[in-house]
């Protein structure tokens, strides 16, 4: 399939990249950090799908929104998982 460039099929600029926003998924709540291409310098791997992030690849970062309980000691900072995009949005 041809793609043709056009100016009238930019991808929108999301207005919430880079902060931080709350999602609300069936384990609880998340706080989720856009992480633009230009920002992604290391390889990570998606808990979604298990396969690796490149560098350069637009994703989200995600961590819990309070302490899970489990792991008290730890910082939900800690706890950071950097997801697909799509696997991100795909989780419930
Ligand atoms: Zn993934």
């Amino acid at each position: 399939m041809a793609k043709r460039p056009s100016k009238h099929l930019r991808p929108p600029r999301p207005l919430n990249a880079g902060h931080a926003t709350r999602a609300v998924k069936s384990d609880g709540s998340w706080v989720v950090r856009t992480i633009p291409g230009n920002r992604a310098l290391k390889h990570y791997t998606c808990p979604g799908c298990h396969r690796t992030i490149a560098p350069g690849t637009p994703h989200v970062v995600a961590w819990p929104a309070a302490p899970t309980g489990f792991n008290q000691a730890a910082s939900p900072a800690d706890e950071r998982r950097h997801w697909h995009s799509g696997c991100w949005n795909r989780k419930h």
